[in-house]
Parts: structure tokens; sequence; C-alpha cells
């Protein structure tokens, strides 16, 4: 089996941002990377191999998220799958987002001209909010990227449900641990992304419910049934199959391990410094997610002397033109500027273990203990 060993001593607690592709997957890939390079629309053996191929890719995703494989449109990943429904509404003020989405959603929504849904301090959807409304489209996201907050879907979707509105859901962080019904829920639309859970970046889906409405924004060839043109990822979307394969036979197995981690993860640093918070802590979040603060410490300082002690962590904040900002995502939640600037985010999964995680912490530790406690 090829290595697929990071190729330094750095320990990687940034799951969420992407995740290392799992060797199984890899393993996967390889064949239509080299021998089976066929297009999948080919008529010949080659083109008929890599159809194949797809479509069994196609089974294991939609076996994962609760779907018949037919309502499975393959994407490069989360962002296209969330502009390709977003923009497939079309202009509506009546789109109606969570304030706390992945700017490819909040960006695309606000492009639409869609109004954003409060939350709370906790970081969850007021459902107050859609009383007042009668949306075209409402969009909320299964659990949250920064503080692994997990929505009120269940609440949303049968709201949307009983008044007859479509309702997407950015399940992109979320899918790989969470278990997922769609065909029998009222989610219309659902993004998934495969690097979130071991699969290679540049490979996602968008699930349409069967009889639902899409109009493709990529044109072009008749591929994925006229929704998304384009000659397929073959490898990528192969390696996705597995992954969502691999997903679904670890996942009561890999979301208890996880979460078990990341509570130990958190518990440890809350002692360790007791100036610390979490932001999302009132509410359920995903099993591989941590959002801490650490007093009045810049998050992006935290980062970069974590980064240089040889743990990889991220902040929420997107860091523009040498400028901070504050993450959106805590700002919609009630946080002050200085707050706001302050998350860090930790991340584990599927390669993390016990044993990285106490070197980490001594790492950690060693780190922090050197900045005054603000
Ligand atoms: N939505 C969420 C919630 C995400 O966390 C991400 C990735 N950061 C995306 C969408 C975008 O996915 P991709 O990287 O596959 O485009």
């Amino acid at each position: 089996m090829i290595r697929v060993d990071q190729e330094d001593e750095s320990i990687y607690l940034d799951h969420a941002a992407t995740s290392p592709l799992r060797p199984e997957v890899l393993e996967a890939m390889l064949p239509f990377l080299c021998q089976s390079f066929g297009n999948p629309s080919s008529l010949h053996r080659h083109g008929r191999a890599a159809r194949a191929a797809v479509e069994k890719a196609r089974e294991q995703v939609a076996l994962l998220v609760g779907a018949t494989p037919e309502s499975i449109v393959f994407t490069s990943g989360g962002t296209e799958s969330n502009n390709l429904i977003l923009r497939s509404i079309g202009k509506s003020e009546r789109i109606l987002y969570s304030a706390i989405e992945h700017p490819s959603v909040a960006r695309t929504a606000r492009a639409m001209g869609g109004k954003p849904l409060a939350v709370d301090a906790e970081g969850r959807v007021d459902l107050e909010a859609f009383h007042a409304a009668s949306p075209t489209l409402v969009s909320v996201m299964t659990a949250n990227n920064e503080t692994g907050v997990i929505q009120p879907m269940e609440a949303i979707a049968a709201w949307c449900d009983s008044h007859g509105v479509p309702f997407h859901t950015d399940a992109t962080q979320s899918a790989g641990l969470l278990p997922l019904a769609l065909d029998s829920s009222p989610v219309t639309y659902a993004s998934i992304s495969a690097h979130k859970m071991g699969g290679p970046k540049g490979a996602g889906a968008l699930y349409v419910k069967r009889g639902t409405a899409l109009t493709a924004q990529m044109t072009g060839g008749n591929q994925e049934h006229r929704r998304r043109a384009g000659t397929e990822n073959v490898a990528a979307i192969v390696g996705f199959g597995q992954a969502c394969a691999l997903a679904l036979r670890e996942r009561g197995f890999a979301a208890a391990r996880v979460t078990a981690l990341r509570d130990a993860l958190q518990e440890a640093l809350l002692s360790a410094f007791p100036h610390a918070s979490v932001n999302g802590r009132g509410a359920d979040r995903l099993p591989q997610i941590l959002n801490m603060r650490f007093g009045q410490q810049e998050g992006e300082r935290v980062v970069r002397l974590l980064d240089a002690a040889g743990v990889s962590v991220s902040t929420g904040s997107a860091c523009s033109s040498g400028a901070v900002e504050p993450s959106a995502v805590l700002l919609a939640m009630g946080q002050s500027h200085a707050d706001a600037l302050g998350g860090v985010r930790f991340s584990v999964g599927w390669n993390t273990t016990e044993d990285t995680l106490e070197t980490a912490l001594k790492r950690i530790q060693d780190a922090l203990e050197r900045l005054s406690p603000t």
C-alpha cells in the first residue's frame, strides 16, 4: 500500500478544513488515474468501465445519506453544490439562509438577494424567524463548520414541509459522522463534500429529491442527467464513493471515538487554561469540532504559536489583505468584535489517536503558557 503519512512530525488537528486522504481511498482511486482512464460517456469498453465505476460510487454516496442513486448529482465539492442549488433558484428576496452559513452559501445567497436568519448565543438558528416569512428556499447547514453546532434540522425541515417550501442543507461537515436519511426526510436538497471525510478534494455531490427541479448552472454535455455538464472526475468520484462506504461502515464507532477524543481535549485544555472558554458549549455539537477562546488572545496569534510548536489548528476567521477579520459566525452569535477575533478551532478525525492528542496537549501547554492570561 502506498504511504500517505505526512512528511514531518507536526500534529494535524484541522480535519474540518480538510482531512488527510485515507489509504483505502487512494488505493481505490489509483486504477482510475492509470489504466482505467476512459471517459464515462464513451461507448467502448474503456468508457463502460469508467461509467460502471461512477455509478458504483453514486450508489455508495447514496447509501451513506439514505438516498436513491438517481438523486445524487456529482459536483466538484461543497462550494459547487451550494452554488448549484442557490443559483438554480435564481434571484429572490425570499431566499432565507442562516447568518452562520459557510461563505459558499452566505455570499451566494446574498448575491441572489436572500436574507439572513439570526442565530442565538450558542449558534443555533432562531426558529421564530420562520413564522414571518414565506420563502422560496430555506438554506440552513446541518452543522456549523467553525463551532460544530448542530442546527434544529427536524424543526426547520418540518416547517418547510408544512409550508411547501424547498429546504436545502449544507451537510458538508456532518455527512461523515452524523446519520442522514434524506429520502425519508423533508430535506429537498443537500450538499456534501468528499475531502471532509478522508476522500479527495474536488469531489462532492448535491442531493436533489426525486421529482424536484434543478436548473443546471454548468451547461454543455448531457452528464449527470443534464444537471451538471462536464466530463466526470472519475478517480475523485471513485475516491468519494470509497470514503462514503468506509464512513457508513464505521459511522457509529467513529463518531463515539472522535467524540471521546474531542471531549478529552476540551477538558484538558479547560483545566490547563482557566481563562479559556468553549464556543457553542451549551449546544449539541458535531463530534469532531472544538472551538475555543483563550482569554483575550487573538486566534490568529494562537494558531501561529501552535503551528511553530508543531500543532496545526485554525481560526474561524478569514485573513484578507493583511487585516484579520473577526469570525462572522461568532459575531452572529452576539460576541464582541474582540471575542470574535479569538476563536481557535481544533478538529480531530480518522487518523487522530489518544497518543497524538497527548503529545499535542503538551505542545499546546508549552506554547501557550508563555502568553499573558489577559
Ligand atoms: N460548506 C461547509 C460547511 C464547509 O465547511 C466547506 C469547506 N470548508 C464547504 C461548504 C466547501 O466545501 P468544498 O471545500 O468541498 O468546496
